[in-house]
Formats: structure tokens, sequence, C-alpha cells
């Protein structure tokens, strides 16, 4: 066969792509970790992750990003900043177009995670990780008996905002139609739910506060046009989350959403392509998950480089 740069070529260095790294490392494959900036992921800006497991008083998502690059870097996988751009797949050998140039492998391991959709309003980037939220099973058990607001009105906004009226006393869910999106029966729930007030037909025109902390949402009726502000602790943002995929050929299968499909294997439906983390077609988009699949994918793309032999 013909000689490639690497066995494995590793895409994303959030939690997924690096636990892949230390898993493909360990096997001692030749492997490179491309990350277009730095290490992390949605993780590196993560204020407060309490959920992983091994940190019972929980750690900042740099200091976790800090801890797994490490521990990868220990067994020698080299980083890479590159940005990749097109995928070859159509043979055996891998081709990957880079910012600068090229480099092929016998297998692939995408971990490229995904991105909530934003508002783009005034106030989102500002206080984002200190009152700002699109992770509900991060965030929701630090509003204990304070006011949230939720927008949207898909599954997601629907589901979560059910699962803040756990710890918050209120939670406002706005949504710029006077219809839900989500399913019936979380629709249901959702309007069943006495903490729960909907916020029709509006949209958030700014998320206000102190420095460091969410004081209030304005927020304006698109159908009367009026506006006001209600006054709460925080604001947690669910319109959609898009995967990062933007160099993925057309041959590997997506789901409606454009996540990739794969098997219990993580392998996508291209052979010796794999996918791990966030940019998977999954139920759980957690740290957690993520570096399961991480461990998975590398493991199951060394059987594939094995069998290529
Ligand atoms: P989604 O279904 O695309 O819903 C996004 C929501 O955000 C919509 O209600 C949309 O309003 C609203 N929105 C979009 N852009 C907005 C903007 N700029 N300002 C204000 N509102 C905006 O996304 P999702 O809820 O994340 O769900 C994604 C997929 O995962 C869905 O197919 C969903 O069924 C699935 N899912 C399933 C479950 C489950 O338990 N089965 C749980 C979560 C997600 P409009 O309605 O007006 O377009």
């Amino acid at each position: 066969m013909e000689k490639t740069d690497y066995d494995l070529v590793i895409i994303g260095g959030g939690p997924a792509g690096l636990t892949a790294g230390l898993f493909a490392a360990r096997a001692r494959l030749n492997v490179v970790l491309l990350e277009m900036l730095m290490p992390g992921g949605q993780v590196a800006t993560t204020d407060w992750i309490e959920n992983y497991p091994g940190f019972p008083e929980g750690l900042s998502g740099p200091d976790l990003v800090m801890k797994m690059t490490e521990q990868t870097k220990r067994f020698g996988i080299p980083i890479e900043s590159k940005e990749v751009q097109a995928m070859d797949l159509s043979g055996p050998i891998k081709k990957i177009s880079l910012d600068d140039g090229s480099m092929t492998a016998k297998a692939i391991i995408i971990a490229t995670g995904a991105s909530p959709r934003k508002l783009g309003v005034p106030g989102e980037d500002l206080f984002y990780g200190k009152g700002v939220s699109f992770c509900g099973t991060c965030d929701a058990p630090f509003y204990r008996d304070q006011v949230v607001a939720a927008v949207g009105g898909g599954d997601t906004a629907v589901k979560e905002s059910i699962y803040l009226t756990k710890f918050a006393k209120k939670v406002y869910l706005i949504h710029r139609r006077d219809e839900l999106r989500a399913t019936k029966i979380l629709q249901e729930r959702a309007l069943a739910n006495e903490k729960i007030e909907m916020v029709w037909d509006s949209v958030v025109t700014s998320i206000n506060g102190a420095p460091m902390t969410v004081g209030s949402v304005s927020v304006k009726n698109v159908k009367t046009e009026e506006t006001r502000d209600l006054k709460v602790d925080g604001c947690f943002i669910w319109v959609g989350t898009t995967p990062n995929t933007q160099f993925l050929p057309e041959a590997v299968k997506t789901n409606e959403w454009g996540f990739i499909v794969t098997d219990q294997h993580c392998e996508t439906s291209i052979p010796g392509v794999f996918a791990a983390g966030d940019v998977r077609d999954t139920p759980l988009r957690q740290v957690v998950t993520a570096v399961g699949d991480g461990a998975l994918a590398a493991v199951e793309a060394e059987h594939y480089i094995e069998d290529m032999k």
C-alpha cells in the first residue's frame, strides 16, 4: 500500500479529540492532532464544570482543558495549528487539504464539535459564562431559587426550560412566535408548569447587567412593537446548534441537521473515517460523553489501520 504521512489524523482539539489523541499515542500510532487555534473547544470558554467525574469540587473549563492537553501531550502526540479546508475520502488513502498544504492518512477522526447558534444581541458575548448560558445540564443548578429567561421554542428550549424549573423559582420562556415548535407532549408539560411563564411573539433585544452578572433582559413584542425589561438572574439561549463540518464531503452521511451519523463504533458511512463528540449524531453533548467517544474512535481507528496491513 502507498505510504501515508500519518496513520491517523485527528481533527479538533476539544475533549473528544484530545482523548482520541491520548489513546492513539499510547497505541503508538503515527498520529497528529489538528486544531484551528488552541485546544479546548467549547469547554475552554466554559466557566465552571461540575458534572465531570473525578473533580468533586468542580473545576473551570480552561483548567480541565489544560489538564487534558498536558496528559495527551505527555505521550508525544504533535498538536498543530492548522485549518482543514476539504477532504478527499474516495480511496483507502484519505487526503486532507489544509490552509497551508495537505496531508494523507490511513484513518481520520473528526472531533470538530458544534457551536450553539447565537442571538447576536448586545450583552450575549459580554455575559457568556456570567449569566448567559447555552447549556442547561451544565448551568441550571447555579440558579436555585432564582429567576431566569430562556429563549427559543424548539424541543431543546422547552425541554431544558422544564429542567430549569427543578432549580429556578421562575422561568420566562421567550419565543418569537405565538406557537411553539417543540413536540406536543413537551409543549403540554411546559404550558402546565406553574413556574414557566410564556413570553409569546417576543425577541430579546439585549441582555443587561452589572459587569459580572446579568440583571435583566430587554424584550420586544414583534406584533405590538412594545418593549419591556424582565428582571432575571440569568439567560439561557436555545435557538439551535450547528455542527462544525464546513469541510465535510457530501459522501459522509449526516442527519437532517448536519450532525455526522456513525455506528456504535463511532465509524461514519466512510470506512476509516470516525466521528467523536458533539459533531456526532448523539443524544447527549457533554464533556463526559465526548471523552468516551474519543477513546472509542481511537481504538476502532487502530483496529481499522491494523486490518489494512
Ligand atoms: P430547533 O428545533 O431548530 O429550534 C430552534 C428554536 O429557536 C425555534 O423555535 C426557532 O424559532 C428559535 N429560533 C431560531 N433562531 C432564533 C433567533 N435568532 N431568535 C429567536 N428564536 C430563534 O432547535 P433545537 O430545539 O435545538 O432542536 C434541534 C433538533 O434536535 C430538533 O429537531 C429537535 O426535535 C431535536 N431535539 C429533540 C429533543 C428530544 O427530546 N426529542 C431534545 C432536543 C432537541 P421558530 O420556531 O420561530 O423557527
